[in-house]
């Protein structure tokens, strides 16, 4: 004997159940079949509407059921040969008008009791069932329907009601082995009460159905046929990594059930169980997969857990007070309060100190659990002892699974800390005694990203995801698009690391893809994207709430870096190009780099001095190392660099400035650069990050700029340098004279900072500068005479765009 269960999915449609009877067909020789099917996916949630439509006095309840009808009409003529369709097609009316008279009698006494709701919904299970048979019949095979209601005995607890496994057992062998049927169908879900009204055993329970089938006819095997191939590590809706556990111990499965994994719904486990029948999950549309084997014993395998589950929906109970300490029997009368109600609890934690126990509970039994446990503590709390019961919602469970878990330390710690590391937090925690799961209350907001951070550190150890969101895709910011796009690869096979763009925006569109957006044509699709707001940009990038969030700021706006504080508190990393959140005022500075380090988050600045040269790296690695800075000397503009390089008194100064603003070596307003501005912000990062408590107003600026070349927009003051010609052939030629190159130098020493224009000799470090180069010359208690040099190109989209992508690397470590 073996039986089989097939879910709403399998017997969605008419495609589906030929596919159902392709493998009830694969039967061999003459082992009887007993087959469970579910309603046609969809039907039992359309009744549940049908019930409370007509209660409420709403008459399109008769367009539902119309609808439900002529599904069931249609799924019939699609499967069954003309000659044989009519009576079936008169069974289904013939249901589809009980039900009628059901739901007018509800719609007139505009009343719907537990009782007539099961009668409502067994016609999904009637139905299928009958249709299947019908099918598997004109299949040539010897099939017999069997009613369920006629051999499942539960009381009446309609809606969950629980079966008396006595006389069932009795009533199902008494029926299958008294007939010479090979194959019987039977409807899941539904069963009755002693006076042989029709109970259900709760959302789900066509996989109990067959359980309990199995359980009493010592079936060889059960096999619960749905739309995935197997139980996995984790909901596949949600993990898209999740993979099909090939063996699983009934313990786990039950937990990983009853932690939510819906898949099998969660009393079906225990009669299996009990009597050792194994219990495969497989999948319908793909018979031919493996599915997951779920037997006694210690199963096999590398993985420590078994797989990750979560609930939604929980409300989470404190009961809390000075009273409780040392005094027995409290939690005994918070349990039975509970129990009183029929309130199931899911989780419970006591805290050692005994000033609290707080439980689980779903959201939905709130009120029956507040007015019970208050009333049941009304003396303790009217007393003070006892604080009336605390309520908390919008909350999930998160567990882990796994019979392993017994024998290996650190499970735990490498939860909690994946969690925290996601900025994840933590209401409540549950070890089970029989160490098999560890769960978690967290917010709901929290639970996709949770069970994917869990998946992640259990499962996927081999690489690890990066989520990145871009804000600017000027020059550097397509230039990085680029440079990413040609590295994910190398990436993944060398690094372990996928890193994905999951959102990118410009002022003008923003475009999001939680699985990645296609960097091969990244421009057309933003073309097609919303507008784009900053606001709702980094509110997106919050509510999506992806494990290892990095968000990269290559624009040059302060409204942008005005968002690092709201993203680096929910734990998502800053990498900024953006040089105005670093120099801004030193409170602003700090508080961004301690809310990186009180959520472990990291923000990273290393573009803003020297472009993709490691300058704030290798400053940061010589204290870290224990080294002191004493001095710094550095030519840090790009800009200034190339216009003194260029400029010799031919071509105008005015010209110069033009040709490296036309080259992409400026700022918008080159002034930022002229002026020293620049430079000035690049030397301040630098001694701070060297330790000093330093404002642009702390740094002077012996600029070389004429006073009136700062009135104005852009181009007057183009015009404006023309007229002061004379200035700065003057200044070339001083130097000139001495043999000596101009050359717009940061230093720093003793606490103090300055920039300004110099001539610098032959003989000097900073002489030998071309381009665009950028030199920074460290001296340090290590590096006392001969300083620790860093030299290369210090402008230019490429190389700004490799450092900014070296730092999105660098958050992962
Ligand atoms: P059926 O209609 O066959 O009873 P269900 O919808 O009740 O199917 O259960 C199957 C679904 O359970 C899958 O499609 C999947 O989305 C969901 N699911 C949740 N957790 C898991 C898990 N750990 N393993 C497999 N499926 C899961
Ligand atoms: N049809 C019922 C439900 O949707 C039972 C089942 O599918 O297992 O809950
Ligand atoms: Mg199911």
């Amino acid at each position: 004997m073996k039986v089989l269960k097939f879910g709403g999915s399998s017997v969605a449609n008419a495609t589906s159940i030929k596919q159902v009877g392709k493998i009830i067909a694969n039967h061999t020789g003459s082992e009887k079949q007993l087959v469970v099917v579910s309603a046609l996916g969809g039907i039992t949630d359309q009744l549940i509407s049908i019930g409370q439509l007509a209660s409420s006095g709403d008459e399109s309840y008769k367009q539902v059921l119309q609808s439900i009808e002529l599904r069931h009409l249609d799924t019939a003529r699609e499967l069954l040969p003309v000659t044989s369709q009519s009576s079936c097609l008169s069974m289904i009316k013939q249901y589809c008008n009980e039900l009628e008279d059901i739901c007018e009698g509800v719609f007139r006494l505009q009343e719907l009791s537990l009782r007539t709701k099961d009668r409502i919904i067994s016609f999904g299970e009637l139905l299928s069932s009958k249709i299947v048979a019908a099918y598997i019949q004109s299949l040539n095979e010897n099939v017999q329907w069997l009613d369920s209601r006629a051999v499942i005995k539960t009381n009446s607890n309609f809606g969950y009601a629980a079966v008396d496994f006595t006389s069932t057992d009795q009533l199902v062998n008494a029926v299958v082995y008294g007939s010479t049927a090979l194959v019987f169908l039977a409807p899941g879900f539904i069963a009755s009460n002693n006076s042989g009204q029709t109970t259900t055993l709760g959302r789900g329970g066509s996989d109990y159905t067959a359980a309990i089938f199995a359980s009493a006819l010592k079936a060889k095997v059960l096999e619960i046929w749905t739309d995935v191939s197997g139980m996995m590590t984790a909901d596949p809706r949600w993990v898209s990594n999740a993979r099909p556990i090939p063996h699983i111990s009934y313990q786990e499965a039950m937990e990983l059930s009853h932690f939510g994994a819906k898949v099998i719904y969660p009393p079906t486990i225990q009669p299996v169980m009990s009597n050792k029948i194994p219990t495969w999950v497989k999948n319908t549309f793909a018979p031919h997969d493996n599915g997951t084997l779920i037997e006694t014993g210690y199963a096999n395998g590398k993985d420590k857990i078994r797989g990750i589950s979560s609930i939604n929906h929980v409300a989470l109970l404190s009961l809390e007070g000075s009273g409780m300490v040392g005094i027995p029997g409290f939690s005994k009368r918070l349990f039975e309060a509970l129990a009183n109600e029929q309130v199931n609890v899911i989780l419970i934690t006591q805290s050692s100190s005994e000033h609290s126990i707080c439980v689980a509970i779903n959201e939905a039994d709130i009120s029956k659990a507040k007015s019970t446990v208050d009333k049941a503590f009304e003396i303790e709390i009217a007393t003070g002892k006892v604080e009336p019961l605390s309520i908390e919602t919008d909350l999930s469970i998160i567990a882990v699974v796994g019979d392993k878990m017994k024998s290996h330390p650190g499970i735990s710690g490498n939860m909690f800390g994946a969690l925290g590391r996601n900025g994840i937090n933590i209401r409540a925690i549950a070890q089970g005694s029989s160490e098999r799961n560890i769960s978690a209350v967290i917010a709901t907001t929290d639970v996709k990203k949770g069970v994917n951070v869990l998946h992640e550190a259990f499962f996927e150890a081999v690489y690890k995801q990066l989520n990145v969101f871009i804000a600017g895709l000027g020059n550097v910011g397509s230039k990085l698009l680029g440079q990413i796009a040609q590295q994910q690869q190398y990436l993944l096979d060398h690094l372990k690391l996928q890193l994905r763009i999951t959102g990118i925006a410009n002022s003008r569109k923003m475009l999001f893809a939680d699985e990645g957006i296609n960097l091969a044509n990244w421009k057309e699709q933003l073309e097609q994207a919303d507008k784009s707001d900053l606001n709702d940009f980094a509110k997106s990038i919050i509510t999506r709430n992806l494990r290892n969030s990095v968000f990269v700021d290559v624009t040059a706006n302060a409204d942008v870096a005005s968002i690092y504080d709201k993203l680096l508190v929910k734990s998502i990393s800053v990498v900024a190009c953006n040089k105005i959140a670093a120099s801004s005022p030193y409170e602003n500075y700090t508080k961004l780099k301690s809310l990186a380090s009180e959520y472990n988050a990291s923000f990273l600045f290393e573009t803003n001095v020297g472009a993709g040269l490691p300058v704030i790296g290798t400053l940061n690695d010589l204290i870290k190392s224990g080294d002191t800075v004493n001095r710094i000397e550095a030519v840090l503009s790009g800009t200034l660099n190339f216009v003194f390089n260029n400029y010799n008194g031919e071509k105008s100064f005015s010209k110069v400035v033009k040709q490296a603003q036309d080259e992409g070596y400026t700022e918008p307003d080159p002034r930022l650069d002229l002026g020293g501005t620049d430079v000035m912000r690049k030397i301040m990062i630098l001694a701070r990050e060297a330790g000093n408590k330093m404002e642009m107003e702390d740094i002077e600026n012996n600029g070389f700029l004429p006073a009136s070349c700062f009135n104005g927009s852009v181009a007057d003051f183009y015009d404006e340098m023309e007229k002061h010609e004379t200035h700065f052939k003057a200044l070339y030629n001083a130097a000139k004279a001495e043999n000596c190159k101009l050359k717009f130098v940061a230093s720093y020493e003793n606490d103090k900072a300055s920039v300004g224009l110099q001539h610098i000799s032959p003989e000097h470090d900073l002489y030998h500068l071309y381009g665009k180069d950028n030199i920074v010359l460290f001296y340090t208690n290590r590096y006392p005479e001969q300083p620790l040099v860093v030299k290369g190109a210090g402008a230019g989209a490429d190389v700004t765009a490799s450092g900014v992508f070296a730092d999105i690397i660098r958050v992962t470590v």
